[in-house]
């Protein structure tokens, strides 16, 4: 018997209470989302760049028996393809038994994330010290880049089209880069200046050598431009290229560190590039280890979110579409039926509460970190603008398969109404007739050289895009 009062009782009924994965889940359910946890950082610090998060994925859905596909390639029920876009983005597929006319489930995320990419002629020297000028990609807190190890990854593209992979700062005994600050006791001026405007774009340079070049007799160059020399050199030495290939060339400076567990509890984790690279991975996993085949579930890993979206690995391509149609006109069916029918859950971090800085969000409607893997009817930014709103009916439907399968999830509003905000690739996924609804891991520090997840709210996102594909 209850000695609970009738208003307990109904308060208890009627009232919604968040809880978080330590308050819901058994001790044993929360060392399966350590365990998951153990996988994702593994993948995650071969990923730095959506090149990489392409080849480590590809890597797994090989292992997992998934093949090579490209529009045009004849489909039937049951294959396991995966469409590699121009080493960018990615898309796997698992072709379901029923009709194609039911519709895909599909899971998208995206593999890139904010960084600083070189210039086309980016190498210069300054008075002995040979730097690389940087344009930052995406949303960059330029403060947060200077004085922090920043490792070279990418790819450099000659003439012939020969592809020369470029990855320094990373390997143990590797040299790292570095962007200098002022010191304090000269920093008078650059204090006074508001914090955005404290550091410039074109201030963004990294050191790349600080030496000359000596010629085989051991004596100083005659040459100019000793330090750029001597670097061009030993990249020349490395990878085989001249000057003139930076032109065709994709290449990011990144932050050198691998992720690592944060506090005494070890429950975060710390690492480049969390977003949205937190949200591929569980959507990558849960699509290799769904069950049933009878439902045809879609991954769509994408690159270019941090910038608008847009080029041929953007989700505004029309790719996700074109694969749609593939699907119909092998299967049988209408494609304009297919989309119609289909759903996408369409996962990006969202910015969960942070108490050190409270002033910045309105904590009821808050993605809390532990408590489950967030669902935001809305993202956008300045009365809802630039979002893909989903309906109430989605939305409704979204809850009823999480909660059904005890997934730990919330809601998650990103921060205070006109105090900024965001938008994902959910709208230019709805635009095609598909509808789709935002979820995604709460993340503190976001758009940081090292942010923070919970391995909970991780694990919770993989099985939340797990049910979504049963
Ligand atoms: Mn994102
Ligand atoms: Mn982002």
């Amino acid at each position: 018997m209850s000695d609970k009062t009738r208003g307990q009782t109904l308060k208890d009924e009627l009232f919604y209470k968040k809880q978080s994965a330590f308050e819901k889940k058994t001790a044993a359910e929360l060392e399966e989302a350590k365990t998951y946890a153990a996988g994702y950082v593994k993948w995650l610090d071969q990923s730095k760049t959506e090149r990489e998060a392409v080849n480590a994925s590809v890597a797994m859905l090989e292992e997992a028996g998934y093949r090579p596909y490209k529009i045009g390639d004849p489909v039937k029920a049951g294959d396991r393809l995966y469409l590699n876009n121009r080493g960018k983005s990615l898309f796997a597929v698992h072709v379901g038994t029923e009709p194609i006319e039911n519709g895909a489930r599909i899971c998208a995320a995206h593999i890139d994330s904010p960084r600083l990419d070189l210039k086309q002629h980016p190498l210069y020297e300054n008075d002995g010290f040979a730097y690389i000028k940087t344009h930052y990609y995406g949303g960059v807190r330029k403060y947060q880049w200077v004085t922090i190890p920043l490792a070279l990854h990418g790819v450099v593209v000659k003439k012939n089209g020969e592809v020369t992979d470029v990855k320094i700062g990373d390997e143990p005994g590797d040299p790292v880069f570095c962007i200098s600050d002022l010191l304090p006791h000269l920093a008078k001026d650059q204090n006074g200046r508001p914090l955005g405007q404290a550091f410039t774009g074109e201030g963004l340079n990294v050191i790349l050598g600080t030496s000359p070049f000596f010629e085989e007799d051991g004596t100083l160059t005659p040459a100019d431009e000793k330090a750029k020399l001597n670097v061009m050199i030993m990249l020349n030495e490395k990878y085989g290229i001249t000057e003139a290939d930076f032109m065709s060339a994709e290449l990011s400076i990144v932050p050198a560190q691998n992720s690592v567990d944060v506090g005494l509890d070890r429950w975060l984790i710390g690492s480049y590039g969390h977003d949205d690279r937190v949200c591929a991975y569980p959507a990558l996993t849960a699509l290799l280890e769904a069950e049933t085949a009878e439902r045809t579930c879609i991954a769509v890993l994408a690159d270019k979110e941090e910038i608008g979206s847009d080029g041929v690995s953007g989700m505004q391509c029309v790719l996700l579409a074109d694969i749609l149609d593939e699907l119909a006109k092998n299967l049988g069916g209408n494609p304009n039926v297919v989309r119609a029918h289909s759903m996408c859950l369409s996962a990006d971090v969202t910015a969960g509460y942070d108490p050190n800085y409270p002033e910045v969000y309105e904590k009821r409607n808050s993605s809390l970190i532990h408590a489950g893997v967030g669902l935001s009817k809305y993202t956008g930014s300045g009365g809802k603008g630039g979002t893909n709103d989903a309906s109430a009916e989605v939305v409704a439907c979204v809850r009823e398969i999480f909660d059904e399968a005890g997934v730990v999830w919330q809601t998650a509003e990103l921060g205070k109404v006109d105090q900024g905000g965001g938008g994902t690739v959910a709208k230019y996924i709805a635009n095609h007739n598909i509808e789709t609804v935002d979820i995604g891991v709460p993340v503190l520090s976001m758009h940081a050289p090292f942010e923070l997840i919970s391995k909970s709210d991780l694990y919770e996102a993989h099985r939340a895009f797990a049910a979504f594909c049963k």
